[in-house]
């Protein structure tokens, strides 16, 4: 009887496999560039070459695979590098619309060179189901989603969307790096692709860059990113494969508590008068809070907020936080916060007075004493 388990079983399991050779629990890491061929020229284990494959890449990518609901994964030397996977698959010509809130990295590889290479791209608002309608064109391709988007938090309807785009013969990429699988199912939501930077939540402890797509599908769109990955070579290296697939293993139990501590900051954070505004889809006060709480398992651990008195005011909080550590990215076990336009640069529209937080896995308590000293 097959059994069918649930999301903390299957992150325990999920790619796991005794060493045959020696019976260790733990994989072996495999550095071995090339494998050896049978005498008939033939390769009876599988593996070839190490950018097309390699055993401690499969096993994160069935892993992957596995949590997301998919039917294939491929793994990235960087969220980035996946995400340029997904736009290849592209024809010069063809149309993207993406959220006009994203993650800064993706708009600025859009701008700088899938625009120039031919891609025509809209940026609109896709928490608004009517405003993409709007924008659909004739030759529109793919639409990207990023939900809760980076850093003002707004909520798209992946299902709804989904439903859009396959009426009009389109594919819908999620990029899922704020929400792993226990917060958010982007594939069961209806997208076709889910892109992970795993360097974020799902590796976790700030150590190692990585990138995923996770395919509904093995078959159609997933080949061109398979054939992408092997042929333009931005692969993971086995101890980097190795890093991710051992934090998957608690990736259900991290986000529970990222979430919880998020949802104590957020709450905290609404009530001070020093605090213009909180952007978590976790509060009702949030504008799609309906949709969030429809789609979304837990509410995840980013949120942002603005601080009364813009810009000036948010750098001597930025600059008074003792357990917080000011730095770029999220996801890991130490909570972090920035003053998020100075990092996006000159195009940044990003309020001035923003602080975006990666909430960890400090108790909430301390995390609320810092931050009340802070804008204290
Ligand atoms: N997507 C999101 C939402 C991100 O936050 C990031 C990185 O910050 C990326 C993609 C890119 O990932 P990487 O830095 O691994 O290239």
């Amino acid at each position: 009887m097959e059994l069918k388990l649930k999301l903390e079983t299957l992150a325990v399991h999920a790619g796991a496999e005794v060493d045959a050779a020696t019976g260790a629990i733990t994989p072996p890491i495999h550095l071995s560039t090339t494998f050896e061929r049978a005498p008939d020229g033939s390769y009876p284990r599988g593996y070839i070459y190490s950018r097309t494959d390699n055993p401690n890449r499969a096993a994160l990518e069935n892993a992957l695979a596995t949590l997301e609901g998919g039917e294939a994964a491929a793994c990235f030397a960087s969220g980035s590098a996946a995400a340029a996977a997904i736009f290849r698959t592209l024809r010069p010509g063809d149309h993207v619309l993406a959220p006009d809130d994203l993650y800064h990295g993706i708009t600025k590889l859009l701008k700088q060179v899938f625009i120039p290479w031919g891609l025509a791209v809209d940026f609109v608002d896709t928490s608004n189901v009517d405003t993409v309608k709007e924008a659909w064109r004739e030759n529109t391709k793919l639409l990207w989603l990023e939900t809760p988007s980076n850093p003002l938090l707004k909520i798209s309807d992946v299902a709804a969307l989904s439903e859009l785009a396959h009426s009009q013969n389109a594919r819908v990429a999620c990029d899922a790096t704020w929400t792993p699988p226990t917060v958010q199912r982007s594939l069961d939501l209806g997208t076709d692709l889910v892109l992970h930077s795993t360097t974020k939540y799902l590796a976790g402890h700030s150590d190692v860059l990585g990138g995923a797509v996770i395919a509904e599908r093995a078959e159609g769109v997933f080949e061109k990113v398979r054939t992408v990955q092997n042929l333009e070579g931005a692969v993971p290296s086995p101890f980097d494969c190795w890093l991710v697939l051992r934090s998957l293993r608690t990736l259900p139990y991290r986000m529970r508590a990222h979430s919880e501590n998020a949802g104590k900051v957020a709450a905290f954070l609404a009530a001070q008068p020093q605090v213009e505004r909180v952007y978590y889809p976790g509060l009702e006060s949030h504008a799609n809070y309906d949709v969030a709480a429809r789609q979304m398992d837990s509410f995840g651990g980013m949120l942002s907020f603005e601080v009364v008195g813009g810009e000036a005011a948010a750098m001597r909080v930025a600059a008074k936080v003792q357990l917080f550590t000011r730095g770029t990215s999220l996801g890991g076990v130490e909570s972090l916060l920035e003053h998020r336009a100075s990092i996006e640069g000159p195009e940044s529209r990003t309020p001035k007075g923003l602080l975006r937080v990666s909430v960890g896995l400090e108790h909430p308590d301390d995390l609320i004493a810092d931050l009340a000293q802070a804008l204290g």
